[in-house]
């Protein structure tokens, strides 16, 4: 497991503002610097316009503008982005919409409600963090 590198990004998208300060707090814990979208359009812009890239993003599905599939589609389009590990955290729990979310790209899925257990689980088969 390799240590997290100073400086790494993670962009938390979700159309609740609760669920993005949990997540990001997370996330800020683990050592991320953390920077929110509230949909996916903001998002998309967010990871185009800096020049820094991102590592993570942890990516809702039901959000206004552009959901969470629909961003990760075009993330997964643009090679620019390859680099970029992306974990859904979704309340679509079946098996359907978790395979539709791998096929369009995302690296892990985690259920809403989640834990910090459970997300620093899904962190750690992507590679980031302690193992638990
Ligand atoms: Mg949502």
């Amino acid at each position: 497991m390799t240590p997290l590198e100073e400086g790494s990004r993670a962009l938390v998208v979700d159309d609740s503002r609760a669920t993005r300060r949990i997540l990001g707090r997370m996330l800020a814990e683990i050592g991320f610097a953390v920077t929110e979208a509230e949909n996916g359009k903001e998002a998309l812009a967010t990871l185009t316009a800096d020049e820094q890239p991102f590592d993570l993003a942890l990516v809702d599905w039901n959000m206004p503008e552009v959901d969470g599939i629909e961003l990760v589609k075009a993330i997964r389009a643009d090679a620019a982005f390859d680099g970029l590990k992306v974990l859904m955290v979704t309340t679509e729990a079946d098996i359907d919409h978790m395979m539709i979310a791998l096929d369009a790209g995302a690296d892990e899925y985690a259920m809403k409600p989640f834990t910090a257990a459970v997300i620093r689980e899904k962190l750690a088969l992507l590679g980031i963090g302690e193992p638990v």
